[in-house]
């Protein structure tokens, strides 16, 4: 591509943009934004996209899902089954045709592929079968700030797994964990996988993969002696019960009446050092229980404590509540420390959190009347809810350490929450109807590529890796208007493209040193400048990342570059 005739319109400065990932990609002249949450792809940011969904592609062929393309416009009928056109919350675009009838723009597809499997599949004998798409979502999400992290219409690839039996999901699951791996490892990310919320819904059969990144909205919990890694999001059990609180839910009992102020008015006010308080839960003053629920970054004793909730007061209204709520033993009295009330919770096997909001991942995972123990295990509520840093791991008793995430894949043993629901069913080898038994997969395919930005840029602008890179070769005639250089560099850029490289050949008429500049703006892994030496038949080649510069004879450039 001539740069001369491409749509790269680089600036200087941006003001509006806050993460790293947002700046770098306005101001590389990659995308510009229409509405809130809303942007244009020009087409270096395409060219990005598209090479990481050329990796998507390749790697789900590869475990055997088949690309299909779903409507993106839903009839709300569909969502009204699984009782989510009511309950997904106002991330839910609604909207309505010609003749008033309601629709949605999908933010995800379990109800419009359960409606296309329940016709067209209905023995064992096809199972298992999965299938993926790519394609816009919408979600209007509550602050589309971020550019690419957090769009209001963004990309992601979809897939979803129909099975007879759990095993069969099973094996599915741990095949699309793999071919994440491979994805995200393809794409140059610096990632993991660690277990996510999962309510009531899959049991443990849900993980997220979190791109690390300081600019993530997710903290992981991480321990430094064996491979425990979960998002801390599921720690918000209830913090979020309190949001909810503020909506009115009419089957709700009203248990608390929540007050915050600073953990140090909180601490005085229970006549509690702070340090007891950030890793304790339940307190008995002057004979009436009160929950304590700390949020925010402490320093306490020199270890910072993160993403624990706001320092708040709920007294409750009566101590059966409390055990009900905590999990004490009826005629306890605090403090309870983490360790000992995830043993009290463990020793009385099932506390019923009625009530009480689980699954805090999504509006429409929250499940009300959820019982831990049955629904889902007690240290996987408990564990992180108070969990500081250089705690002990739950799994092996090392120590844990927190880092912020992006969530770039997600993976999730449906099972038959949906299926059920819409009546899907399959005949098993018996001859009976049953469920399918699902899992969905998915990828934040436009999140990915700025996540990319988010760990390859430096001071000077973005580093691709080569994989994913919008070209490959940066092709600079630094003095268009020096008839021997743009002679050699036209005649290179000709050579480069027979040899199939991807090449962007700068042959504008501008100074050496904006040219520099974009360069180092757009990040394309390596450089070749036609320059003052080409008189003697050299030119430099230098890569973008390190820096690294050679010198090079202008016949041996192409062979150098393959
Ligand atoms: P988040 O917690 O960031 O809101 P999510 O858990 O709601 O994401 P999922 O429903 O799991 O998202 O969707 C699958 C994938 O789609 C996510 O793992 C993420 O990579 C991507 N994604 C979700 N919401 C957005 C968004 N608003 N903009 C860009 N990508 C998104
Ligand atoms: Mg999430
Ligand atoms: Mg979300
Ligand atoms: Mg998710």
């Amino acid at each position: 591509m001539r740069q001369k005739h491409a749509l790269i319109p680089t600036l200087r400065t941006v003001s509006e943009a806050e993460m790293i990932s947002h700046q770098l990609m306005l101001r590389a002249g990659m995308i510009r934004q229409l509405a809130a949450g809303v942007y244009t792809y020009l087409p270096l940011a395409y060219r990005v996209l598209h090479k990481v969904e050329t990796i998507i592609r390749e790697e789900m062929d590869a475990i055997g899902a088949q690309q299909l393309l779903l409507p993106a416009l839903h009839p709300s009928e569909l969502w009204e089954e699984t009782g989510r056109y009511a309950n997904y919350g106002p991330e839910l675009v609604k909207l309505k045709d010609r003749h008033e009838r309601p629709f949605v723009l999908g933010p995800t597809h379990e109800e419009v592929i359960t409606d296309l499997l329940r016709d067209e599949i209905n023995s064992y004998k096809k199972l298992p079968m999965s299938l993926y798409q790519i394609q816009t979502k919408f979600r209007d999400e509550r602050r589309p700030r971020s550019g690419l992290l957090r769009g209001r219409e963004f990309i992601m690839k979809d897939a979803y797994s129909f099975h007879a039996d759990r095993t069969s999901l099973d094996e599915t699951y741990q095949d699309f964990y793999d071919a994440y791996t491979k994805i995200f490892t393809r794409c140059g990310l610096n990632f993991r996988a660690v277990e996510a919320d999962s309510g009531a819904i899959g049991g443990k059969g849900t993980h997220e993969f979190m791109a690390f990144s300081d600019a993530g909205e997710d903290l992981i919990a991480m321990c430094d002696s064996c491979d425990y890694a979960a998002n801390t999001e599921m720690a918000e059990v209830v913090g979020k019960a309190e949001v909810q609180d503020k909506e009115p839910a009419p089957e709700r009992e009203k248990v608390s009446t929540p007050s915050k102020g600073t953990i140090q008015e909180v601490s005085a006010f229970l006549n509690v050092p702070v340090e007891q308080l950030v890793k304790s839960l339940l307190f008995i003053v002057d004979g009436t229980p009160v929950l304590v629920l700390v949020r925010g970054d402490h320093e306490v004793n020199d270890v910072k404590v993160k993403n624990l909730f706001d320092a708040s007061v709920c007294e409750l209204a009566d101590e059966e509540t409390v055990r009900r709520v905590t999990g004490a033993p009826s005629g306890f009295v605090g403090p309870v420390g983490l360790k000992e009330k995830v043993q009290i919770l463990a020793d009385q096997a099932v506390m019923e959190l009625n009530d009480f909001v689980v699954g805090a991942n999504e509006i429409d995972a929250h499940l009300m009347h959820v019982q831990v123990g049955r629904d889902f295990s007690v240290d996987q509520v408990v564990d992180l809810r108070m969990i500081v840093e250089g705690d002990a791991c739950p799994r092996c008793g090392g120590k844990i350490h927190f880092q912020r995430g992006i969530e770039v894949g997600h993976v999730f043993k449906l099972g038959t929450r949906y299926s059920e629901a819409m009546n899907a069913n399959v005949l098993d080898p018996q001859g009976k109807e049953q469920p399918f038994i699902m899992g969905c997969y998915g990828i934040g395919v436009s999140r990915i590529v700025a996540s990319i930005v988010e760990q390859h840029h430096d001071e000077h602008g973005i580093t691709w890796p080569m994989e994913v890179a919008p070209y490959t070769v940066h092709l600079i005639a630094v003095n268009m208007k020096n008839e021997e250089q743009a002679k050699v560099a036209e005649e290179l850029y000709q050579e480069l493209q027979k040899a199939r490289l991807e090449v962007l050949f700068d042959d504008r008429p501008e100074r050496a040193g904006v040219k520099f500049k974009d360069a180092d703006l757009l990040g394309i892994p390596v450089r070749v400048t036609v320059g003052a030496k080409v008189g003697d038949g050299i030119v430099e080649i230098k890569c973008r990342k390190t820096g690294d510069t050679q010198e090079i004879r202008v016949q041996e450039v192409t062979n150098e570059l393959l």
